[in-house]
């Protein structure tokens, strides 16, 4: 299948830069930043800054976003700078804002071209010119009929939101016949923003040599080194606003750091990297430290360092949270939600359970609030026979 040019300038993710622009694609990072920079660096080097710096500053948008062959560099530069730079905390910001400014293009786009955009991810989609019935839903007493003009093979479906955990994403509460999912033009674009979304994810395994490496090349061409600089000058300026630690020191009586439960650690660590969170996830971190007596203040501070963050929302929802004393989730409803970290962790106490001397048998921990207590327990008792934490 051919794709136009344009389709490829607008997305350029899009796997048929390959064919399309065979003289990007041989070319070597490095060689490929010489020549680029060696035509028209200015204009390069200020759409670039425009990511970055929109992308620390939480923006959803770029102003004035220009498709033209530009805009191709400028993805490329992007993903080069982002794994020399290897911050999780960038790369995630940055992979929050390019995948909703695609959704923003897609949902625009005309339907004909989004069903190329699907061919060329080589998707099992149908499309149809006329929108197809699969259902009806009575509103009030108002009959109205589900229709769409797109289906997607199950499998691909599955592929493409296995990230997206809300409950109406989910396969069995999604129209289904022959294999194919029936799906309407803006959850089909929320699904590709979700594959762009992770084409800016940096991988775990990457050699940390060979990333050195290639910097060190890189940052020889003095206009690269020059992005390169800005952007980090902008990130240092924008992270004092978000680098709040929480000081587990200060209502608890004493130090919990070390007491937490493997399902608080993940999603502090999320959010560290700047991650974003799901919704159960933010609710229980928020009911947690409410639990642990945390300031207010410090549980919005924390909350900053996130790709979405908006006080005064944050605020409100921490404020109205600690008004009506929720109870954070206990294990049974965490395992249900995939947010116990009890195997990822490999923790003890949450995996084998301890032994409860009044009752003289092996139990299992039920709940997130238990593990610091029995933490914390642990602890005094040591402290006071003098004894050194067992290995
Ligand atoms: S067992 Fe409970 S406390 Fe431990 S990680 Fe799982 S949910 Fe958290």
């Amino acid at each position: 299948m051919s794709i136009r040019h344009e389709l490829v300038q607008h997305y350029p993710w899009l796997p048929s830069l390959e064919n399309l622009y065979p003289d990007i694609a041989s070319k070597n990072p490095n060689e490929f930043i010489s020549d680029i920079f060696s035509n028209n660096p200015i204009e390069i080097q200020e759409r670039i800054l425009a990511f970055f710096k929109a992308s620390f500053n939480n923006l959803e948008q770029i102003d004035d976003y220009k498709i033209d062959e530009i805009n191709i560099h400028v993805y490329l530069i992007i993903k080069i700078l982002l794994y020399v730079l290897d911050d999780k905390s960038i790369s995630n910001r940055m992979a929050n804002l390019y995948s909703k400014v695609t959704y923003s293009e897609l949902i625009k786009e005309d339907n004909a071209y989004l069903n190329d955009i699907c061919k060329d991810l080589k998707l099992d989609i149908l499309h149809y010119k006329d929108s197809i019935k699969y259902g009806t839903i009575i509103i009030k007493d108002q009959q109205e009929e589900l229709t769409s003009k797109f289906r997607i093979y199950y499998t691909d479906y599955l592929r493409l939101s296995v990230n997206l955990r809300d409950e109406f994403r989910k396969l069995v509460n999604n129209p289904l016949r022959d294999g194919y999912v029936f799906i309407k033009k803006r959850s089909l674009s929320r699904l590709l923003q979700e594959f762009v979304r992770e084409k800016f994810f940096l991988k775990d395994g990457d050699d940390k040599s060979s990333i050195e490496a290639l910097k060190k090349k890189l940052l020889k061409i003095k206009e690269f080194n020059e992005l390169h600089e800005r952007i980090l000058a902008n990130w240092e300026l924008k992270k004092e606003d978000f680098e709040y630690s929480i000081d587990f020191k200060s209502t608890y009586g004493s130090d919990i750091s070390t007491y937490l439960p493997p399902c608080i650690k993940e999603i502090l660590s999320k959010i560290e990297e700047g991650q974003n969170l799901i919704h159960n996830e933010r609710l229980f971190i928020v009911w947690f430290l409410i639990a642990v007596n945390y300031q207010v203040d410090t549980i919005i501070n924390l909350f900053s360092s996130m790709p979405d963050f908006n006080r005064e929302k944050t605020a409100y929802q921490v404020n109205y949270a600690k008004k009506k004393k929720y109870t954070p989730y206990k294990c049974s409803t965490l395992k249900s939600f995939n947010l116990c970290m009890a195997k990822k962790f490999k923790d003890k106490l949450c995996l084998e359970g301890f032994l409860s001397r009044k009752l003289n048998e092996q139990k299992y921990i039920t709940h997130p609030l238990f593990y610091v207590k029995f933490n914390q327990y642990q602890n005094s008792k040591r402290s006071r026979t003098g004894n050194s934490p067992k290995k």
